[in-house]
């Protein structure tokens, strides 16, 4: 379905530090937008602050786009009519666009100095008036200006807003009106000349044609001194047009506080390390503020696409939840066909741990178990503790599952468990089900009960994938001389 005027959107993060889920959750929605429309997604890099910003933090960023598997039509390393597309690069574009401002009289010199500012604010407080910029250097003569220079102060650049309310309709949360009381003249170039977040954004907005700013609820309130900008961008020819704005709502974290960039749940990292699939973690995310249907919460990121629609993000505050996000990935790791969910695990199999040592792995028995662990996972790092058993010449007795699982009798049991097994057809999950079964009836217990020695003493541990596959993939000699020093264990 493509719109009557082009969609073009943009992901713009700042490259500080590791990206963090609500970032991850707007770069899903702009980039669902684009394709859903078949428009553009423009991807600039808000890097203007060289105190925070890094070269590698650009480097973690990009990778993290790509492994999430997002492509943009504008950008670094794809290009594009209105490159570069990093901020830091583009220096000369906002001077000149500054120097126009303040030619055109939207914007002036302000020599004020922050003890100043603070000392009339508070003022303005006690006396119960509003508490944002009071306009004092809005017209100041020729004359007053050489005073403030021959003093040496330094001066920022500040917009002149209109004296006139804004009224604009949010794409997600509908008509919003801000009295001109409450958005005062802002800063747009520090003393030092570096221009600020509050004029680089809607300048490069405006140059590069977007049509639709898809962004936090965190940034409503800067949205319109934005359209005020936009207007005077308008007058000086620099803009076309104003875009649309859609606040996406906060995602709220522990103890319903807002999920914030330093929480440790919030990194993006933390979810690639722990082995979530990227598709897992996207379909989760997408349900931070929208929803697929009534009745389904999984789904495969082309058929968001495919659904994605603004009208369908909600203005409340979503809830971050873990334990659902780990439930999507499980499914989506369920549906993945077995080479490629054996290919995903790879990279946790292949790394260095304390599980087994590289030559002890068995990649027959690997490619046996896969099928079995992939219907147990919730997330991709789980493999090594699930598969653990096959590989290490003994097992190593996890003492809380031990202690759970090895109680009086259980040596009785694991005796006639082991001569039932020692007679059972060892090609067939179904004989050695049958054997472990029977031994329980001797001994009065019901399968469960009965195969909770069994399997602490042939695995090490009380959970794990399913026992008489996972008996007849380790084969019959490995098991009993396991279950012989079990036994030798219990009796020690
Ligand atoms: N660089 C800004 C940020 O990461 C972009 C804000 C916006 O989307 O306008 O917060
Ligand atoms: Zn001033």
């Amino acid at each position: 379905m493509a719109n009557a005027t082009p969609v073009r959107v943009r992901f713009c993060p700042s490259p500080t530090g590791n990206p963090h889920v609500g970032l991850v959750r707007t770069a899903l929605f702009n980039w669902a937008y684009a394709r859903h429309n078949e428009g553009t997604l423009v991807f600039r890099i808000e890097d203007t602050d060289a105190a925070r910003d890094s070269e590698e933090s650009y480097e973690q960023l990009l990778d993290s786009m790509r492994w999430l598997g997002f492509d943009w039509d504008e950008g670094p390393e794809v290009g594009g009519p209105h490159a570069p597309y990093r901020q830091s690069q583009r220096m000369d574009v906002y001077k000149d666009v500054a120097a126009k401002l303040i030619d055109g009289g939207y914007a002036y010199p302000c020599y004020c100095t922050t003890e100043e500012l603070d000392a009339r604010r508070e003022a303005a407080r006690a006396a119960g008036k509003p508490s944002g910029y009071d306009g004092h250097c809005r017209d100041l003569t020729a004359e007053q200006i050489q005073a403030y220079e021959a003093e040496g102060r330094k001066h920022i650049i500040r917009f002149r807003m209109p004296d006139e309310a804004t009224t604009f309709t949010d794409l997600v949360r509908g008509e919003i009106t801000v009295q001109a009381e409450n958005v005062t003249d802002y800063g747009i170039v520090r003393a030092n000349g570096a221009p600020l977040y509050t004029l680089v954004n809607p300048v490069d907005d405006a140059l590069m044609e977007i049509t639709h700013v898809l962004r936090g609820e965190d940034l409503l309130s800067s949205t319109p001194r934005q359209i005020a900008l936009y207007k005077a961008l308008i007058e000086l020819g620099i803009a076309k047009g104003i875009p649309e704005f859609g606040h996406l709502p906060y995602v709220m974290g522990e103890g319903n506080k807002k999920l914030s960039k330093r929480d440790p749940q919030a990194s993006l990292n933390l979810y690639r390390e722990r082995g979530f699939l990227p598709e897992g973690l996207l379909n989760y995310l997408s349900l931070l503020g929208w929803s697929f249907s009534a009745d389904q919460d999984v789904f495969s990121i082309p058929d968001m696409v495919a659904k994605f629609d603004l009208a369908d993000v909600n203005a409340n505050p979503a809830r971050f939840d873990l334990k659902k996000a780990e439930a999507i990935n499980a499914d989506h790791i369920r549906m993945l066909d077995v080479k490629t969910f054996a290919e995903a695990c790879e990279p946790w199999l292949r790394a260095p741990h304390a599980n087994w040592a590289p030559e002890e792995f068995d990649e027959a028995a690997w490619q046996a178990i896969a099928p079995h662990a992939q219907t147990r996972l919730k997330v991709l790092s789980e493999i090594t503790d699930n598969v653990d058993f096959l590989f290490r010449a003994e097992p190593v007795f996890d003492e809380p599952s031990w202690t759970k699982a090895m109680k009086e009798g259980s040596d009785a049991l694991l005796r006639t468990a082991r001569a039932k097994l020692d007679a059972a057809d060892w090609t067939s999950p179904e004989s050695l089900k049958e054997a472990v079964l029977a031994a329980g009836e001797e001994h009065g217990l019901k399968l469960g009960k009965a195969q909770a020695p069994v399997r602490v003493a042939v695995t090490g541990r009380t959970i794990g994938l399913p026992l008489f596959e996972s008996l007849e993939i380790l084969g019959k000699e490995k098991a009993l001389t396991r279950i012989d020093a079990a036994l030798a264990k219990l009796t020690a």
